[in-house]
């Protein structure tokens, strides 16, 4: 039985390098996974006896013909032994990632797919106790794919030249597209439109009005995957025609998982936003905290975009003190990722110097996708402590003040959206709850009229309008502390003293 397998196979063998298939790719046909024999052809050579230069004037049988000249049928050259694949290596390296590990792809082009094809049709004419199993996958005996293949061959010399691992598994954080071209990929692939007119020609129409790809990988893949020999055979070579030109390395596409970097910032302007403020097209104030932090960190990562968030917003006019509001920025295709945590300070030092005191940032860090969630868990639940001072027109009744304590504690408020937001938010009511409040009044500056100011400290749920609160917003937020204090009231200036969210951690 062993004996009959390996004269199979070699009789395999002799045939697909009789056609023009070159060693690799006959091995893969004939299923053999071992890495070792596609890193090594002398192996390959030895165990199916193939006849070299080097060996063939030791009176072996006659060389096959075709293989020497002519680029692979298979392949079309691209598992043959070449220097080629240190094009990808030197694309790879002038983008400057600093990836310590990569995962690599290979986008081929159509005709290697209708040759993968040709030969298997092929083989199952030839070889159909092998090859004409129905039960295999894609009904064919269990070859090795050109992808793999290629990988076996060629990957670990990239990333021996590139000076990373190769990951095999799925996506990694940096990702090489490898692209290959063959200048006779048109020629070869306008086949399908006769062989399978019923779904190209519908999407050749298409292209014309629309633009876009007839042949898309996965659209031949489902035109082959029940073709018959018969059918594929009256309208494209089987086993497949002798190329003239191999295929090569077009430039690479290179790309990096997004990275995350959280902290905490504080904001002590009342001209500043948090995003950057465009109205009808024009902006409106000359920066945001989103663009003091993210541009310096987008620089830094050399990345090609950036998203910022936050735990919550402030209003223009309203500073954010204590710890501070946490954020993170996620970083696009960011081309350093090794930044040691020294450098890391390094950039908050620069952040803050930078923005020449309108914000400061604290505790900057890279944090993992998972942890972003924390930003917004608890968006509702989270509390927030504030420190506003008010005005009372004219005074409140005696002891009101001192006892706002005692009123506002667990307090729900009734909160329609305010009338200053509603262009951008629809109208609805909302439930938020004041847990606690105190008042302290600023001693009279000696002024003639009436008024009382004082300064309110609150703590609230998140999302509660503070501003609504005070002043009632005609009667829009409902209770309000006019409607408490039973006097006039108003917010002169609003700050926020601490988000209470243990996110992301401290560091030192
Ligand atoms: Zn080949």
């Amino acid at each position: 039985m062993h004996e009959n397998q390996e004269g199979l196979s070699k009789a395999i063998f002799d045939k697909l390098k009789e056609e023009g298939c070159c060693e690799r790719c006959c091995l893969r046909y004939i299923g053999i996974k071992d890495i070792t024999y596609y890193r090594n052809l002398n192996l390959i050579n030895d165990k199916f006896k193939v006849v070299t230069e080097d060996n063939e004037n030791e009176g072996k049988p006659s060389a096959p013909k075709k293989t020497k000249l002519t680029p692979c049928i298979a392949c079309l050259d691209l598992l043959r032994d070449s220097e080629d694949y240190k094009t990808i290596c030197k694309d790879v390296e002038a983008k400057g990632y600093d990836a310590k590990s990569f995962t690599c792809a290979l986008s081929l082009p159509v005709s290697l797919q209708i040759r993968e094809k040709s030969v298997l049709l092929f083989l199952s004419r030839q070889f159909p106790a092998v090859y004409a199993m129905n039960d295999m996958p894609n009904g064919f005996y269990n070859y090795v794919n050109l992808k793999d293949a290629w990988k076996w061959t060629y990957g670990a010399k990239i990333a021996e030249l590139l000076n990373m691992k190769m990951d095999f598994g799925p996506i990694q954080d940096f990702f090489i597209e490898v692209n290959i071209t063959y200048p006779d990929d048109e020629k070869e692939s306008s086949c399908l439109l006769k062989m399978h007119a019923d779904i190209f020609e519908r999407r050749a129409k298409h292209r014309y009005r629309y633009g876009g790809e007839i042949f898309t990988r996965k659209s031949v893949e489902v035109a082959l995957a029940d073709t018959t020999y018969e059918r594929f055979h009256s309208h494209s070579p089987c086993p497949p025609a002798i190329p003239t030109v191999p295929v090569r390395y077009a430039p690479v596409t290179c790309s990096q998982n997004s990275l995350f970097v959280a902290g905490r910032y504080n904001k002590y302007s009342r001209t500043l936003s948090q995003t950057p403020w465009v109205i009808d097209g024009e902006r409106r104030a000359e920066s945001s905290v989103q663009e003091l932090i993210g541009e310096n960190i987008v620089k830094a990562f050399k990345a090609q975009g950036s998203k910022f968030s936050a735990s919550g917003r402030e209003d223009v006019d309203v500073r954010t003190l204590g710890r501070g509001r946490p954020f993170a920025v996620e970083l696009l295709d960011p081309h350093r990722v090794n930044i040691e945590p020294n450098e890391l300070r390094m950039l908050q030092d620069e952040i803050n110097a930078n923005s020449l005191g309108k914000i400061s940032i604290r505790d900057l860090q890279i944090v993992s996708k998972e942890e972003l969630c924390k930003l917004k868990y608890g968006e509702e639940e989270k509390k927030k402590r504030y420190t506003a001072l008010c005005i009372a027109l004219t005074p409140p009744p005696p002891g009101a003040l001192e006892s706002l304590s005692e009123k506002v504690h667990d307090l729900v408020l009734h909160q329609k959206t305010p009338i200053r937001v509603l262009h951008r938010r629809p109208l609805v009511e909302r439930l938020r709850t004041i847990h606690g409040a105190t008042a302290e009044v600023i001693p009279s500056r000696a002024d003639s009229d009436q008024s009382v100011y004082f300064v309110l400290r609150l703590r609230t749920q998140a999302g509660t309008y503070v501003k609504e609160f005070v002043h009632g917003d005609f009667g829009r937020t409902e209770p309000n502390l006019r409607s408490i204090l039973g006097v006039e009231v108003d917010i002169l200036a609003l700050d926020v003293e601490e988000v209470e969210l243990d996110w992301p951690k401290e560091v030192n």
